[in-house]
């Protein structure tokens, strides 16, 4: 396998991220593009844009065949029996929506049980929510092991006559497990239950064959197959997709409409309501050609390789703990460091270029389950290098070499305020000359830990849970307190670092002003001054913002 021939062929791959070479673990969250799909999308916008299916035209007539070729492409790939079990969705949050909508809710009834897993994304858990809401079913939830394994005991003792749908991930997201589907569907097909599999995680790594799997639905998304985002597949048998109902009602999706009654259209179209998503099924089709032209055992076995250096260079960095060790595992690993919080942890790897995931992975039950508020992420696909794994875990172990982190001794309920510089000593004017001036982020970064430093700690009796602001990422807590003049005074606190740098520069500016003062303060034009308006950023989750609001929260109460 020529690893750099492949690299060559993902331009993304090829920049500089905070002024190093990127290395992007973040796979499991989305994949790079290689060049072949970025131009298959170019193509179609600047030669052959048209709408499918109607056009009284040449340019129509030819989108219509290249559209219903990658039908045939994805097909192929997962060999599926026919095209008219091929439904082109969103992605595979939209596909399990519309099975829930479409195939379950005509078919439950009070007391059916849905059976999911303690592994699922909240894309195979909150569209069952809602259905067993709307019709009284039940929904059972399959435990894991410790290692993070589905315990297979438990599954098997779940399953019973009232089981109607079973649902599960084909690879879990958070932990790499890679589930033993094919028993599974067996053994659900067993008591009559329809079973669909999540293989959003496994149709980039794993050979997909639905017919051998032998399950009913099977969904992935595109943009994790090294396609566009926007486009997904829904896989359903044919003998099932027959009886369901449309989910969206609009064009494509009928044969004739009048006012006394509407026919439906024919598979797959009666699930293609409005213009599809053509220049993104034009390029799924080519990241299917380009990834099936390669050796797929070899990336496998290249990506298993990847995953193992990865645990093991890490296993001995001190304070490594891995969550999660499944028996069968993809090229995930998540895990923390004991000396950090993991949005720390993040934040100072994309300081070295390096792209991963932290937080919950949108897997909270799993999280709780884990009793964790997260995880740190890397997902290695095949064309990273073992370089980059090499380069990923010297950074890691540099991290947690650092210094542990010495905040001042908290003595009493008071001294969170009134030992805080912020408001006092330091106010956000003193923040701008100090920060405006330090041009690189690795150096704003290290002053504003500094300022985090300074901010007193709260004790662990003082992280009241009625003070709490929820976070994305990373929790937060915050007290008030108002002094005879009527100013207000704040007092917070986070378990990740650099969410206590920033509040500090929020309360440098807020604290000990009047209600109307604050509510005036333009906060975001104060980030802008400071180049850190993507700690704003809505994307990046965390508690700052939460924070932020709760301090004009209190403010327009106190000015009520
Ligand atoms: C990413 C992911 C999803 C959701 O996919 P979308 O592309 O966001 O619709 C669902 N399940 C798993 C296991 C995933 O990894």
């Amino acid at each position: 396998m020529d690893l750099d021939s492949i690299r060559q062929q993902f331009p993304a791959l090829q920049q500089q991220v905070n002024d190093h070479p990127l290395i992007y673990l973040d796979n499991a969250a989305t994949s790079q593009k290689p060049e072949v799909v970025i131009n298959a999308v170019e193509r179609f916008y600047r030669y052959q844009n048209a709408n499918v299916h109607r056009g009284a035209h040449q340019l129509s007539e030819q989108a219509t065949s290249a559209f219903e070729a990658a039908r045939t492409t994805v097909q192929q790939f997962i060999n599926a029996a026919s095209e008219q079990e091929i439904i082109w969705t969103r992605g595979t949050t939209e596909g399990i929506n519309l099975i829930a909508q479409s195939y379950a809710r005509p078919q439950l009834k009070p007391g059916d049980e849905i059976l999911l897993t303690e592994l699922e994304h909240h894309a195979n858990i909150v569209p069952w929510q809602i259905v067993a809401e709307q019709t009284g079913a039940l929904i059972r939830v399959v435990p894991i092991n410790d290692n993070g394994d589905l315990n297979l005991q438990r599954f098997s003792a779940l399953l019973n006559d009232k089981t109607r749908i079973v649902s599960l991930t084909h690879i879990s997201n958070a932990l790499g497990t890679i589930n033993p589907v094919a028993g599974l569907v067996r053994q659900a097909k067993a008591f009559g239950a329809i079973v669909i599999i999540d293989g959003a995680q496994a149709a980039p790594h794993l050979e997909i064959d639905v017919q051998r799997l032998g399950c009913d639905f099977y969904l992935f998304s595109g943009h994790k197959l090294f396609a566009p985002t926007g486009i997904g597949v829904l896989f359903g048998r044919k003998t099932l997709l027959e009886t369901m109902p449309p989910w969206q009602a609009g064009g494509e999706m009928i044969k004739r409409v009048s006012f006394s009654g509407t026919t439906y259209n024919d598979l797959p179209f009666k699930f293609e309501a409005g213009t599809p998503n053509i220049s993104g099924a034009l390029g799924l089709a080519e990241a299917i050609r380009f990834l099936t032209a390669l050796d797929r055992k070899a990336l496998a076995h290249h990506e298993r390789a990847l995953m193992n250096r990865a645990v093991e260079l890490c296993s001995a960095i001190p304070g490594f703990s891995r969550i999660g060790n499944p028996t069968a595992c993809a090229s995930i690993l998540s895990f923390q460091l004991s000396s950090h919080h993991q949005q720390d942890i993040g934040l100072m790897l994309d300081q070295q270029g390096i792209a991963l995931r932290t937080g919950h992975h949108c897997a909270m039950p799993l999280m709780e389950r884990l009793g964790l508020p997260g995880t740190v992420r890397a997902s290695f696909c095949f064309y990273n290098t073992m370089e980059e794994v090499e380069r990923f875990a010297r950074v890691l172990e540099q991290i947690s070499l650092g210094r542990s982190f010495a905040v001042a001794e908290t003595v009493s309920e008071q001294s969170i305020f009134d030992d805080s510089p912020f408001g006092r000593e330091i106010r956000n004017s003193d923040i701008i000359s100090q920060l405006t001036p330090l041009k690189s982020w690795n150096d704003r970064y290290r002053e504003i830990m500094q300022l985090g430093k300074q901010l007193p700690a709260f004790t662990s009796t003082m992280k009241r849970e009625q003070d709490r602001i929820n976070g994305c990422e990373s929790d937060a807590w915050l007290r008030v307190s108002r002094d005879d003049k009527g100013a207000l005074w704040f007092a917070a606190d986070s378990d990740a670092r650099i969410i206590r740098g920033l509040i500090a520069l929020v309360l440098a500016a807020l604290n000990g002003r009047q209600p109307d003062e604050i509510l005036a303060f333009d906060i975001e034009d104060y980030f802008s001054q400071l180049n850190l308006t993507r700690h704003l950023s809505p994307s990046r989750g965390n508690g700052l913002k939460a924070i932020i609001e709760a301090v004009r929260e209190s403010a327009r109460q106190a000015s009520a």
